[in-house]
C-alpha cells in the first residue's frame, strides 16, 4: 500500500478490473521522506540545545546507555521518561529480561513476502487519465501483486511483490516477466514503454510481529516502547507509519492529561494496543486469505474474509467500494464502514459469478468519473 491521501475533492478516475487508478498527488519516495523527518528532528534538537544548553552532553551520555541497554534502565536517568522506538529489532524484551521483567508475550504471522522496486522516468501521458496503477492480488490462488505510482523528481516507483515465497526476481528479465504474470496486463504494458533508471532492489519480509506490552503486570517507570518496536506490520499494506505515529498522538494525549509518569505504562500499552488492533486485525487478515500464511488467526477472520473477498472482487470495477476500501486499508476509515448498508448492498449486488478474477487477460478499459 503506498503513503498517501487520496484527494477529498479531487475527480477519481477509474479505470475497470482488475486495475484500479487513482488520482492522487505525487508521494514522497521513503528516502526523501526519511530525510525530510530528519531534518524536522534535527531542527528540534536544535531548539532544545539553546534552550537547555546540555543537550550535547545529554545525547553522548545517552548513546553509550542506549547501547548498554539494561545498564542504562538500571543507572540514573537523564531524562523523565524514555521511549524504545528503535523499530523492529528493539532490544527492550532482551532487557527487560536481563532486569528480572518477564518478556511481552508475541503473536507472529508468517507471510514469506517479498517484493522488488524500481524507479522510472516519469513523463506526461505515461499513464493517460490516471496517476497510479495498482492490482491486487486474486487470493487464495494468485499470490501477485504489483503497483506503480509516481514520486517526487518526476519519477515512477514500481514495486512487484508476492506472498508465501512467490517473489519477484531482480535481474531485467525475471522483472519483467513477473510483470507480466500479474493478473492485468497494465503495469507489464506500461514497464514496456518505461525508461527504467535504477536497479531492482528487493526486500523480503518474513513475518507480522506484535509484542504484548499491554499484558505486562509489571514494567519499569519511565520507560515506554513505541512504533515497530511493539509491532511490525507486513509493508505491502503500508499501516506501520500511521500506526507509529497514532501511538505518539495517543502517547502526547496522555502526557498532556497526568501530572506524573508514574503508571504511565500501564496506560500508554493499553492505548497503543487499541491504536494496533485495528491495522493487525486488516493486515493478518488479509494475510489469512492466503492457505499458507502461519499463525494464530483471530477470532472471526474466516467469516470477515468471507466478506471481504466480496469487497475485492466489487473494488474491481464499483469506485464507491474501492474508494471506500483504500479508507479502511489506510486507516482513513473504521473497518465497520464496510459493513454500511449503502455499501453492503453494493458489495453484494458487485459480487459477479461471471467475472472470474483470474481469467481476464485484456480487460476492457473504460472510466467513471465521480
Ligand atoms: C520495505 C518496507 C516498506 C514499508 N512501506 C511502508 C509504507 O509504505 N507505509 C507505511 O506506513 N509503512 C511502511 N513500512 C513500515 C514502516 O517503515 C515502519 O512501520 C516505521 O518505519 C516504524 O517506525 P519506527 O520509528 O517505529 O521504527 P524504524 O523506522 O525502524 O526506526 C527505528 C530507528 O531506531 C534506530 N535504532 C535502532 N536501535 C538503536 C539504538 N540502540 N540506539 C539508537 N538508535 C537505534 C534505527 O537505526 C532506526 O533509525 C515499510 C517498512 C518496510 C520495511
Amino acid at each position: 500500500m503506498i503513503t498517501t491521501t487520496l484527494e477529498k475533492n479531487g475527480r477519481n478516475r477509474y479505470h475497470l478490473w482488475p486495475c484500479s487508478v487513482y488520482h492522487i498527488k505525487p508521494t514522497r519516495h521513503r528516502a526523501q521522506l526519511d530525510c525530510r523527518a530528519a531534518e524536522q528532528i534535527a531542527q528540534i534538537i536544535a531548539v532544545f540545545a539553546q534552550d537547555g544548553g546540555q543537550l550535547a552532553q545529554i545525547a553522548r551520555q545517552r548513546h553509550v546507555r542506549l547501547d548498554g541497554g539494561a545498564r542504562w534502565l538500571t543507572r540514573q536517568r537523564l531524562a523523565d521518561l524514555v521511549v524504545d522506538a528503535s523499530g523492529r529489532g528493539s532490544a527492550s524484551p532482551k532487557w527487560l529480561a536481563g532486569l528480572g521483567y518477564s518478556q511481552p508475550q508475541t503473536s507472529m504471522v508468517k507471510v514469506n513476502v517479498g517484493y522488488a522496486t524500481r524507479i522510472y522516468r516519469r513523463r506526461p501521458g505515461d499513464l493517460a487519465g490516471a496517476e497510479l496503477l495498482m492490482v491486487a492480488p486474486d487470493a487464495p490462488h494468485g499470490k501477485r501483486t504489483g503497483l506503480i505510482f509516481p514520486i517526487e523528481g518526476d519519477r515512477w516507483i514500481c514495486t512487484l511483490g508476492g506472498w508465501a515465497g512467490d517473489h519477484p526476481p531482480t535481474d531485467e528479465a525475471g522483472f519483467m516477466a513477473f510483470a507480466h504474470s500479474l493478473p492485468a496486463p497494465d503495469i507489464h504494458q506500461m514497464l514496456t514503454r518505461l525508461e527504467p533508471i535504477s536497479a531492482i532492489s528487493s526486500y523480503k519480509f518474513p513475518s507480522s510481529l506484535r509484542r504484548h506490552y499491554e499484558r505486562m503486570k509489571r514494567f519499569p517507570e519511565g520507560y515506554l516502547v513505541l512504533g515497530d518496536a511493539i509491532c511490525s506490520f507486513n509493508p505491502v499494506y503500508g499501516q506501520g507509519m500511521t500506526s507509529a505515529t497514532l501511538q505518539a498522538a495517543a502517547l502526547e494525549a496522555l502526557l498532556g492529561k497526568r501530572t506524573t509518569h508514574v503508571g504511565l505504562w500501564r496506560d500508554f500499552f493499553k492505548a497503543a494496543a487499541s491504536v494496533v488492533d485495528i491495522p493487525w486485525q486488516l493486515a493478518v487478515g488479509e494475510d489469512f486469505r492466503f492457505p499458507e500464511t502461519e499463525g494464530k488467526k483471530p477470532a472471526g477472520t474466516d467469516l470477515i474474509n468471507g466478506y471481504v473477498t466480496k469487497v475485492h472482487r466489487a473494488t474491481h470495477h464499483d469506485p464507491v467500494v474501492y474508494t471506500a476500501f483504500l479508507k479502511v486499508m489506510n486507516l482513513m476509515a473504521a473497518p465497520t464502514s464496510l459493513f454500511h448498508p449503502k455499501l453492503l448492498w453494493r458489495v453484494l449486488r458487485n459480487h459477479p459469478r461471471s467475472q472470474p478474477a483470474v481469467s481476464v487477460q485484456t480487460p476492457e478499459v473504460a472510466y467513471a468519473e465521480l
